[in-house]
Order: C-alpha cells, then sequence, then structure tokens
C-alpha cells in the first residue's frame, strides 16, 4: 500500500497533510529512525489535540473568549490571584467542585467564568456555559414537554457547566425547584461555575423562597471556591478613560451591553 493510502486508512490526517515538512525536517536535523517516527506521531498527535480542543470549545457556546492571561489582576486587588491560578490548575474540576463568582456589574465575573472554563476545555473537560435565563428557558419547556429527565440528564455530562448571571432576575417557584434540582443532580459529579451580583444574603429573595435558597446554598458551597470582588467596574473604567463619564459614578448607570 502506498504511504498517502495507508495514512488515510489509518485516520492520520494531520500527519499526511504535514508529511512533507515532517520528512524534511527529519532529513535536515539527520534523525534516527525511532526519533523520525516520534515526531511524525507527535504531529498526528498534535492535530488531533487541537481538533479536540476546538470542538469543545465549540460545544461550550462561550459568548466571547476572553482567557486568564488577559485577566488585569492588577485591577482588581481584592481578588487573590493565587486563588484564581490555583483554580486555573483546574484540580477543582477533577474533584467535582465548585465556584462561586460574586460581584458588581462590570468587574469581571464573566470573564473569569469564561476563562476558567476555556482552561478546563484545554486540560480535556467537557464545558457549558449558560446564563441563567437561558438554563430556566431550558429547563421550563423540557419540564412542559415532559422530558425534564432527559434535560437534566444532558445538563449533567459537561465537566463544567457556567451558569451566569444569577441574581439579575428573580426565580419563580417553578423554576427555583428545577434549579435545585439541577444542583443535586451534579452535586460530588460535576463542576459548576456561576456568577451573581448579589450577596449569598440575598439568594433567598432571588430563589423566592429562603427554605430552597438555603437548600441550593448548602449543596454549591459545599466543596467550593467563591471569588468575591469588591472592586471597581471595569467597564466604567474603560468609558472613563474615554472620557465618556465624569468622576462620580454608580453601578446603576453600568452599561451592560457584552463586547
Ligand atoms: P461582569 O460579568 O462582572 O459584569 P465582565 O466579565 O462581563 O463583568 O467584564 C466586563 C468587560 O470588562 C469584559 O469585556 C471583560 O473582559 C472586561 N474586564 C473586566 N475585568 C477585567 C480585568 N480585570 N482585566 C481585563 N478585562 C476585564
Ligand atoms: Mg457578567
Amino acid at each position: 500500500m502506498e504511504l498517502p493510502n495507508l495514512l488515510e486508512k489509518l485516520r492520520m490526517d494531520h500527519l499526511e497533510a504535514q508529511l512533507d515538512a515532517v520528512c524534511e525536517q527529519a532529513a535536515q536535523r539527520q534523525l534516527d529512525y525511532k526519533s523520525f517516527l516520534s515526531q511524525a506521531l507527535q504531529a498526528e498527535w498534535q492535530g488531533r489535540f487541537q481538533r479536540g480542543i476546538d470542538a469543545r470549545l465549540r460545544q461550550a457556546r462561550f459568548p466571547w473568549l476572553k482567557t486568564l492571561e488577559q485577566f488585569e489582576f492588577d485591577f482588581q486587588p481584592s481578588l487573590d490571584r493565587r486563588q484564581v491560578r490555583e483554580l486555573a490548575g483546574m484540580s477543582f474540576v477533577e474533584r467535582g467542585h465548585n465556584v462561586v463568582v460574586l460581584g458588581p456589574p462590570g468587574v469581571g465575573k464573566t470573564h473569569l467564568a469564561i476563562a476558567l472554563g476555556i482552561k478546563a476545555v484545554e486540560a480535556g473537560y467537557s464545558a457549558l456555559f449558560l446564563t441563567l435565563e437561558a438554563l430556566m428557558t431550558r429547563l421550563v419547556k423540557a419540564a412542559n414537554e415532559n422530558r425534564l429527565e432527559r434535560s437534566l440528564q444532558q445538563l449533567t455530562y459537561p465537566k463544567v457547566l457556567i451558569i451566569d448571571e444569577i441574581g439579575y432576575l428573580p426565580l419563580s417557584n417553578l423554576e427555583a425547584s428545577l434549579f435545585f434540582r439541577l444542583v443535586v443532580r451534579r452535586y460530588e459529579r460535576a463542576s459548576l461555575i456561576v456568577t451573581s451580583n448579589k450577596s449569598f444574603l440575598d439568594w433567598g429573595d432571588v430563589f423566592n423562597d429562603p427554605v430552597l435558597a438555603t437548600a441550593i446554598l448548602d449543596r454549591l458551597l459545599h466543596y467550593s471556591t467563591t471569588l468575591n470582588i469588591k472592586g471597581e467596574s471595569y467597564r466604567l473604567k474603560e468609558k472613563r478613560r474615554a472620557g465618556l463619564l465624569g468622576r462620580q459614578t454608580t453601578p446603576e448607570q453600568e452599561v451592560t451591553s457584552e463586547p
């Protein structure tokens, strides 16, 4: 069998595409047989690994991509960068632990959640990003159509589920109980990263039921890291820098459109 045919049968597309380059390099460097084989297989492996990352990135449905490297920790002194670096090591995902990111609008909650999600994807884990609103629409629709069980099951597959923006909209009783069921399903099995503009004390109002909110927090926080960002809005800083705002501003003046 000819080499291109063999590579095709073995589904080594990446090596096939780079074959000439890999061979040329081996000749130039006068590699021995084993080193050449290793280089060739590495080219295939690298390609497959990157394809896996790309596929998981698409599946994660991040609204935009921002990395941890793009996060300016100097701007947010209340945030412990060692703690974030520790999370980026992904042992929390390995253990199925949770991350809660709290803080007012614009301080980088969604940025951090997405950045940790990207790290997870790069480390080989599956991830899914949903706003609380999108999650609720999905679960309520499933409940109405008698397929709640399947929907909950699907939402336990991603190793990292990001639920963004808890607290902006209060939930109905049905929604709160659906959220509780999801948290119970994932508890100790797979990680949640949630963001909220409300402190835990206010979650009773968010979930329209203090008892249920306590039950949710109990499971969410049992194995978890909370990042409490107390700083200033990054969006406002950028506007101020551009001269669009005066000095004295309050979070209410914040424009919440995503980039
Ligand atoms: P939040 O979710 O807390 O409302 P975002 O994560 O949406 O805030 O951040 C608002 C915008 O500001 C985004 O474009 C984000 O990338 C950027 N941003 C926020 N904080 C930082 C930071 N410390 N360094 C770099 N960019 C930041
Ligand atoms: Mg946000």
